[in-house]
C-alpha cells in the first residue's frame, strides 16, 4: 500500500497528453537550447513514447507474478535469465549469457521467543518476529537460548566487550524515517544498514553466541527487513533481522532486568551455483567500439516478489531498448542492457563483467537500482569540467519533471561499482525514496508498490539520458580510479 499522499500525487491523469501539450508549446524552445549537440526532436519522440508504453511495466509484471523471489541460486533466478534473455531476443537486441558462479545461501526455519525478562508470568514466552540475514550461519536444529546484551552502537560493543561471550547481541539501532521523509533515504539506510553489515562478524570476534539486529528502513506493520551481512573472516555465527517493533520491546523489558531469548535459525550455504549475467546489445554505427551500458539487478531477497528491488529497475533498463528498437533508431555508440546477477549477496555478475571487459571501451554507465518512485532527475558521476555537456539534456528533464542533475563523483549502482571506481561516467536515476526502505528487502516488496506511471516516466528518464550519452559528440573524461568499496 502507498501512502496516501503518494497515491494522490500519482493518480493523476493523462500525463501522455500534459506531455504532448508541453511539447507543443515549449518545443521550440527546447529545440533552441539544446541545437547542435543531441537532435531534440528524437529526445522528444524518444520521451513521448516511453510515456505512452507500458512495456517496462508487463516485464516488471511477468518478472513478479510469474517469477516471484529471484535471489541467486534458486529456480526463481533461473527463471528471470531465461525470461529476460527471451524478451530481449524477441525484441531484436544481441544476446549474451556470461557465466556467473554465485553464493547459493538458503532460508529455513526462522523462529524466535522471549523465554526469560522482569515480571514474565509464569509459563508465558513472546514471540519476537524476525528473519535470517543472508549469510546466517545457523542454530543447532533445536534452537539456542541465551541472555540478550542490547547496544546501540559499534563503540558500545567495544566498551562491552566482556560481556558478550555466549550471549546474544541486538544491535537496536533505529532506521532515520525523517532523513528519508526529506530526500534522504540513502543516507538514512546508509548509516542504520552499517551495523546489519558489520555489526554480527564484530560480535562473532567477541564470541556471541548470535547476533539480532533492528529491522533497516521504516516499516512499521511489523515486518522484518533482511539484508546481507559480511563476514570478513570472522566466524559466521546465526545472525537476524528483528522487526523495529520487537526491538523496542526488548529494549524496554531490558530496562527492568535481564531477558533471555529462545532462538531458531537454521539457514544453509550450498555449494557456489551456475548463473548468467543477460546482455543485450543494440550496436553502434560510427562509435560501436564505445558502450553505454543501462542496467538493473536481476536477482531480488527471497521474501517478496522483489518489485522494488530490483524489478522495477531493471525493468527500466528493459524498456529503454525497446523505445529504441520501436522508434527503429540505430544509436553512434554501442547500447549494452545488462541484467545483473548477485547484486543481493555477493555482486559476483558486477565483478565478473569488470574482470571480463575492457574498461577503456566504456563510455558510461547506468544502473537503476533504487525503486519504482517518481522521477526528480538524475545523479551523474561525472568530471567538473564535464557537467556543462549536459546542459542541454536539462530543458528535457524539465519537461518530464524531473529537472535535478545531482553531481556525485563515484556514485551510482553496486554492479557498476567497480566500473564507477574505475573512472567510468556513471549514473543513475534520483527518485522519490520516501517509503522505498519501508518495503525493500521486506516480504511487502510487491508488484502493487510500483506505480506505472512513475515507471513510464523512468524509461522516459532513462531512455533519454541513454540517447544523450549514445550521441553525444564530444568525449567524456574518466575520473580518477579509486578502490572500489565493494
Ligand atoms: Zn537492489
Amino acid at each position: 500500500m502507498m501512502k496516501m499522499t503518494k497515491m494522490n500525487l500519482h493518480k493523476t491523469a493523462g500525463l501522455a497528453g500534459l506531455m504532448t501539450l508541453l511539447a507543443i508549446s515549449a518545443g521550440s524552445s527546447l529545440a533552441e537550447q539544446t541545437a547542435g549537440v543531441v537532435d531534440v526532436s528524437t529526445l522528444m519522440r524518444i520521451r513521448d513514447a516511453a510515456l505512452k508504453s507500458d512495456y517496462a511495466y508487463e516485464r516488471l509484471t511477468e518478472l513478479t507474478d510469474q517469477i516471484g523471489p529471484r535471489l541467486s541460486g534458486s529456480l526463481g533466478a533461473e527463471a528471470a535469465v531465461t525470461l529476460v534473455a527471451e524478451g530481449m531476443r524477441r525484441d531484436g537486441l544481441q544476446v549474451s549469457l556470461p557465466a556467473v558462479k554465485v553464493p547459493h545461501w538458503v532460508r529455513g526455519i526462522e523462529t524466535a521467543e522471549l523465554v526469560e525478562y522482569a515480571h514474565r508470568p509464569a509459563g508465558l514466552t513472546q514471540k519476537v518476529v524476525l528473519t535470517a540475514l543472508g549469510g546466517s550461519a545457523a542454530t543447532a536444529a533445536a534452537g539456542l537460548t541465551a541472555p540478550v546484551v542490547i547496544v546501540h552502537s559499534e563503540e558500545e560493543l567495544q566498551q562491552r566487550a566482556a560481556e558478550i561471550k555466549g550471549r546474544i547481541v541486538l544491535f537496536d539501532v533505529a532506521y532515520d524515517q525523517h532523513l528519508a521523509d526529506n530526500g534522504h533515504a540513502g543516507e538514512a539506510y546508509g548509516d542504520a544498514g552499517w551495523i546489519r553489515f558489520y555489526g554480527p562478524a564484530r560480535a562473532s570476534r567477541l564470541g556471541a553466541a548470535a547476533a539480532l539486529v533492528r529491522s533497516v528502513g521504516g516499516a512499521d506493520y511489523r515486518l522484518p527487513h533482511t539484508g546481507m551481512t559480511g563476514w570478513d573472516g570472522a566466524a559466521p555465527i546465526p545472525a537476524a533481522a528483528v522487526t523495529a517493533e520487537d526491538a523496542m520491546l526488548m529494549s524496554r523489558l531490558a530496562a527492568k532486568g535481564a531477558i533471555q531469548l529462545h532462538l531458531t535459525l537454521t539457514p544453509q550455504t550450498l555449494p557456489d551455483a551456475d548463473s548468467h549475467n543477460v546482455i543485450g546489445e543494440i550496436g553502434g554505427s560510427d562509435k560501436a567500439a564505445e558502450i553505454v551500458i543501462v542496467s538493473g539487478h536481476l536477482d531480488s531477497w527471497d521474501l517478496a516478489q522483489g518489485a522494488i528491488d530490483d524489478g522495477a529497475g531493471l525493468a527500466a533498463a528493459l524498456g529503454v531498448a525497446d523505445v529504441f528498437q520501436q522508434l527503429g533508431l540505430k544509436p553512434r555508440r554501442t547500447v549494452r542492457i545488462i541484467g545483473w546477477m548477485n547484486e543481493e549477496n555477493g555482486v559476483r555478475g558486477g565483478k565478473a563483467y569488470f574482470a571480463a571487459n575492457q574498461l577503456q571501451h566504456h563510455f558510461a554507465a547506468i544502473e537503476s537500482d533504487i525503486g519504482g518512485g517518481r522521477p526528480l532527475g538524475l545523479i551523474a558521476s561525472v568530471s567538473r569540467e564535464n557537467e556543462s555537456q549536459f546542459a542541454a539534456l536539462k530543458p528535457l528533464l524539465r519537461s518530464i519533471g524531473a529537472p535535478l542533475f545531482e553531481r556525485h563523483e563515484y556514485a551510482g549502482g553496486t554492479d557498476i561499482g567497480a566500473l564507477t571506481a574505475s573512472g567510468v561516467p556513471a549514473f543513475e536515476p534520483l527518485l522519490d525514496t520516501r517509503s522505498y526502505f519501508s518495503y525493500h528487502h521486506t516480504p511487502a516488496d510487491t508488484l502493487d508498490k510500483v506505480e506505472p506511471e512513475n515507471l513510464r516516466r523512468q524509461v522516459a528518464l532513462l531512455a533519454m539520458l541513454t540517447w544523450y550519452l549514445a550521441e553525444m559528440p564530444s568525449e567524456l573524461k574518466h575520473l580518477p580510479a579509486v578502490a572500489d568499496e565493494e
